[in-house]
């Protein structure tokens, strides 16, 4: 170690510079191999909270010890600079490994939590003991080169360095090799879509660019409204309670939503009319969700309606200013929200009807579908369209959910079994095409011999119950659909329909005539989601009478 204290070294920012890089990587990788699950486990039970409190008092004990360490090593030095160098190493560490330590969030009924990535060989890696630890009960040891765990009653083995890992006598690829470090497992994060199922037997959605796991999970979402009586007040309305940290800034007010599952239910950003509030953003990163509301004014948050509500208004005193960004309050301000406002009365009831829509995109991940020209795969054409029809549907006032809203790889049987679990009011697939024009709209081919026998339903008959209300959903869409662009309706046998318990169509859109550009067009995307959000409307009576 050959830093030295520099003139300047009273404020934490120098320092970045003049502590050699390799310490505090050095120092970082101590307090890793310290924090393990059992640092955060029994006493927080996945509560992340818990979790970052540990991790900083782990940091700051590791400080210590490297502090003396470092008495001893550097005695000839001033022991009050020494003592600066450390307590700006400390801020600078501390203020790293809450604020821009990669981290994972994991979404389940029974635990949210967020856990640390860590690089190695360039790619993401999480421990895989405390990925499962908060959802069930875990254990795990070393027996040479071989990491044995065993979740609930699953035994699965790993081997240091091998890409291939056995889970309940199957085996599992994963996208890169394990690494044993120092008795921990680390998997590749990516891997966690394929290797989770095998443990948990459910599928789970992976936000893998954002890093946000969602474990039978259908988020929490949220509607944006003006209220119309008192303008330049914004009412955002949860499905269920919400508890994000509020930060304002000049012109913005951000609430970063860490714990919540928070999904946009419309459009990302949705812009008002309005002098003092212009727009509201969702955007997802590093884990968390974050919601920024633009305006002109320094803006306040209130909570009501036991946290499912928060009023966004202009704060007391505060007059629309000429140059709005210039001059809004200087000083950055961060309060942690406590649902404990004066209540408000919100203008909507939250969305927690069970009426919903799933649509789901298909392919996605490692599995592209159709190459639909050089440069496009069918799987991001597929969500362009589940996120179109979705919004159209959002629109109407009908609650719809992406399966696949990123690019993830989900299996059929993992599709198949989220919305058996969720019970929508109807399932949507999504395919594209290049071979034809207009819209096929499908529904299952069921051989007549599967019918239902005594109690329990033939796996590859599920939909039969359903189909009469499938067929008829496929024709009213059709029928709209015909009204602007060649359409059909067809009974085919594509994956998962006859899986599927509930009624369940799936659309394969071409372009309108020739040109494959139609299928990335913004207005060729909305002409085709406005008339199947339009059947669906005119469905809906019939849908919700099912259930
Ligand atoms: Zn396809």
């Amino acid at each position: 170690m050959r830093w030295r204290p520099s003139p300047t070294s009273g404020s934490k920012t120098p320092l970045r510079g003049t502590v050699p890089d390799e310490f505090l990587v050095k120092l970082r990788a101590w307090v890793d191999t310290r924090f393990t699950s059992r640092n955060c486990s029994s006493a927080t039970r996945g509560i992340g909270p818990g979790c970052t409190r540990k991790l900083i008092q782990t940091t700051k004990s590791a400080l210590i010890v490297f502090e003396f360490s470092s008495f001893r090593l550097f005695s000839k030095f001033h022991r009050r600079q020494m003592s600066v160098i450390f307590l700006g190493v400390a801020l600078v560490l501390v203020e790293g490994m809450a604020g821009n330590e990669k981290r994972i969030s994991i979404y389940s009924p029974v635990a949210d939590y967020s856990l640390n990535v860590i690089d190695r060989d360039g790619r993401e890696y999480v421990g895989l003991l405390e990925v499962l630890e908060p959802i069930g009960s875990v254990s795990a040891k070393v027996d040479h080169e071989n990491w044995k765990l065993r979740f609930n009653s699953i035994e699965a083995q790993f081997t240091n360095g091998n890409a291939h890992a056995r889970v309940r006598s199957k085996d599992v690829d994963l996208s890169a090799r394990f690494i044993l470090d120092n008795g921990r497992g680390l998997v590749p994060m990516d891997s966690l879509v394929t290797l989770l199922p095998q443990f948990i037997g459910i599928p789970v959605v992976f936000h893998v660019n954002s890093r946000r796991l969602f474990i039978s999970e259908a988020g929490t979402t949220y509607t944006a409204e003006m209220n119309k009586s008192t303008p330049g007040k914004l009412v955002l309305n949860f499905s269920r309670p919400v508890n994000p940290s509020i930060s304002t800034e000049p012109g913005k007010l951000r609430m970063s939503f860490l714990r919540d599952p928070l999904l946009p239910s419309g459009p990302q950003t949705v812009t008002y009319n309005e002098k003092e509030i212009s727009s509201t953003t969702f955007q997802e990163s590093n884990g968390a969700a974050e919601l920024t509301i633009t305006g002109s004014v320094p803006l306040l948050a209130s909570f009501s309606n036991d946290g499912r509500t928060i009023t966004i208004a202009s704060a007391p005193g505060a007059a629309p200013a000429a140059a709005p960004v210039a001059q809004a309050p200087a000083l950055p301000s961060t309060i942690t929200a406590a649902p404990a406002a004066p209540p408000v009365t919100p203008s909507a009831p939250p969305a927690t009807s069970r009426f919903i829509v799933m649509i789901d995109a298909s392919h996605g991940g490692d599995e592209r579908g159709a190459a639909l020209s050089d440069k496009l795969a069918e799987k991001d054409v597929t969500l362009a369209f589940a996120r179109r029809i979705r919004q159209e549907l959002e629109t109407r006032g009908i609650p719809a959910l992406v399966l696949r809203d990123g690019d993830a790889t989900l299996s059929l049987d993992q599709r198949t079994a989220s919305v058996n679990a969720q019970h929508p009011v109807l399932y949507i697939g999504v395919h594209a095409a290049n071979n034809s024009s207009g819209v096929r709209v499908y529904t299952a081919m069921i051989p007549p011999d599967l019918g239902p026998r005594g109690p329990f339903l033939a796996w590859d008959a599920a939909q039969s119950s359903s189909l009469g209300i499938s067929q008829l959903s496929a024709a009213v869409i059709v029928t709209e659909l015909r009204k602007k662009i060649p359409a059909r309706t067809l009974a085919g046998p594509v994956p998962p329909l006859k899986n599927i318990t509930v009624p369940a169509i799936a659309i394969e859109v071409a372009p309108q005539g020739r040109d494959i550009a139609d299928l990335t067009s913004p207005d060729y995307q909305a002409l085709v989601a406005t008339a199947i959000a339009t059947g669906l409307e005119t469905m809906k009576p019939r849908l919700e009478g099912r259930r």
